[in-house]
């Protein structure tokens, strides 16, 4: 498992300690450390935003869909878009897979692949909406998504 800084979202060797780039002690409460992530959707470097994106989707945090539906509707950089599908899959709930719906058309082909693979392992009517779309997509990655092993491949 990875560990990140909770102050810059930097890589860290283990968990507890310094970061070895800010300096900041990792001994933030859940709450405060959640509420960090939530700020980082807004920092300025894309790796960052995607890495906060990427925790809050592991932490399944519930109360920050409505800032990854944002990211997926208005963010430019198809690779941060693609990591709120990825987390929105993990946290589901019906806005969360709403939004899911409307990324399977968006204009990344990644992006609408990992929409696509989490519509499927949902299963039930979004896994059928799902793959209705995916069949007359013009990209075999998107074509090829509603195969859930496919894309667990690509996650590593
Ligand atoms: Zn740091």
């Amino acid at each position: 498992m990875t560990f990140f800084c909770v102050n810059c979202f930097g890589e860290l060797s283990g968990e507890g300690g310094r970061c070895p780039r800010c300096g900041a002690t990792q001994n933030l409460d859940g709450r405060d450390y959640v509420a960090k992530l939530r700020n980082a959707l807004a920092h300025p470097i894309a790796e960052t935003r995607r890495r906060a994106i990427y925790l809050l989707g592991e932490k399944r945090m519930e109360e920050a869909v409505g800032q990854l539906i944002e990211i997926v509707d208005q963010e430019n950089d198809p690779f941060v878009v693609e990591e709120a599908v990825a987390a929105l899959g993990k946290i589901r709930g019906a806005m969360a897979m709403e939004a899911l719906l409307r990324a399977a058309r968006h204009k990344s082909f990644l992006v609408r692949a990992r929409a696509i693979h989490s519509l499927v392992e949902a299963g039930g009517d979004w896994a059928r909406a799902a793959k209705r779309i995916a069949r007359s997509d013009s990209s075999a990655l998107v074509r090829d998504a509603v195969q859930t092993k496919s894309m667990k491949d690509r996650q590593a």
